[in-house]
């Protein structure tokens, strides 16, 4: 009994040392010290990029549009609040990494955010949450506008004094519009109507290609078209007749009903006059019309020096695959897979 246990108790002290000494070696072995891989070899150590806030820009009276530099591989983004004190307030999670900017609803009116992002990656196998670092002095934004009239017409100011240059989201939903097109400066500018003030608030722009013989004066629009042919092998997707044979369409499609024909060489030409005599835009700005503006909506095209009230708005010209316009909402998939961050609201 007495020998039996004197075995045991000496075997225990061999069973210690023998642990102590390998414990030793893997400590002391030259980068081989104990790791989050070394215990678990399913879960690989993994770490995600620090991103950072580019721009916040008002949408409403209670959302931020807010532009972000991506992280590669992140799968999302926590947008969060930080407070005097450091705590976080998590306003939404972005589960995708698609979109260079996205919109953060449900905020107050009024209050001063300092706004933080955070990119995470969720492990495909197990499903567990890599968080990134973020910056924690966050981004300063206040949510609060201010409306100012110049020149006759009312401008929405940020906090910061800078003009916002989308007011859709402050209007009523039941606004009556008017469309003003520029074909010196092939810029179609919308405004609302503000009672009896008239047509005074310039809501958004959008860049055009009318021709140069496009008439000028007052029209009142007509028919709308879901999908239309233009000519001989070159097809519309949302049209709006602006009288006789002149319309508002988008750039020209080379087959019909079919989002991913688009003729990219005439796209890339938005911005200068380049049509028949028709007024082209890009899907979100006919889809806008043929969403917004009934039959009888004001359309008055001019020409003048001055772009209009916001300027001349910049394209970004697609590459010869981008058989599809980036701005039509029935395509986003296309850029979603070919992983090209044009931005759609
Ligand atoms: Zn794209």
């Amino acid at each position: 009994m007495n020998n039996h246990h004197e075995y045991k108790r000496k075997s225990g002290i061999v069973i210690a040392a023998i642990f102590t000494v390998v414990s030793l070696i893997v400590l002391l072995l030259p980068g081989k010290t104990l790791s989050a891989s070394d215990l678990h070899t399913d879960y690989p150590s993994q770490s995600i990029g620090e991103t950072s806030i580019k721009k916040v820009t008002i949408r409403s009276k209670t959302s931020f549009i807010v532009t972000i530099k991506k992280v590669k591989d992140a799968s999302g983004y926590y947008v969060y609040d930080i407070s005097e004190d450091g705590n976080l307030t998590k306003l939404t999670t972005i589960k995708d990494n698609f979109n260079n900017s996205f919109v953060v609803k449900g905020l107050e009116y009024g209050h001063t955010y300092h706004l933080v992002v955070q990119a995470y990656k969720k492990d495909k196998k197990t499903g567990a949450i890599i968080k990134g670092t973020y910056d924690d002095n966050g981004f300063t934004k206040k949510l609060k506008i201010k409306t100012k009239y110049k020149k006759g017409l009312k401008f929405y100011y940020d906090a910061d004094g800078k003009v916002i240059k989308d007011v859709e989201h402050f209007l009523p939903k039941k606004t009556q519009y008017m469309l003003k097109v520029n074909t010196l400066k092939c810029v179609m500018t919308i405004y609302a109507k503000d009672g009896r003030k008239g047509y005074t608030i310039p809501v958004k722009s959008f860049l055009c290609s009318p021709s140069d013989h496009t008439a000028s004066g007052t029209f009142r629009l007509g028919t709308k078209y879901r999908y239309r042919t233009l000519f001989y092998n070159s097809y519309s997707q949302w049209t709006a007749v602006i009288h006789g044979n002149i319309l508002f369409h988008t750039t020209p499609y080379k087959s019909y009903g079919n989002n991913n024909s688009l003729d990219v060489k005439e796209y890339n030409k938005l911005g200068t006059a380049a049509s028949h005599g028709c007024v082209r835009l890009q899907c979100v700005a006919v889809k806008w019309i043929y969403d917004n503006c009934p039959g009888g909506t004001k359309v008055v095209i001019y020409r003048r020096k001055k772009a209009g009230p916001f300027g001349k708005p910049k394209l970004q010209k697609l590459p010869k695959w981008h058989k599809w316009d980036p701005t039509d909402p029935t395509a986003k998939n296309k850029c979603r897979k070919h992983g090209c961050s044009h931005s759609i609201r």
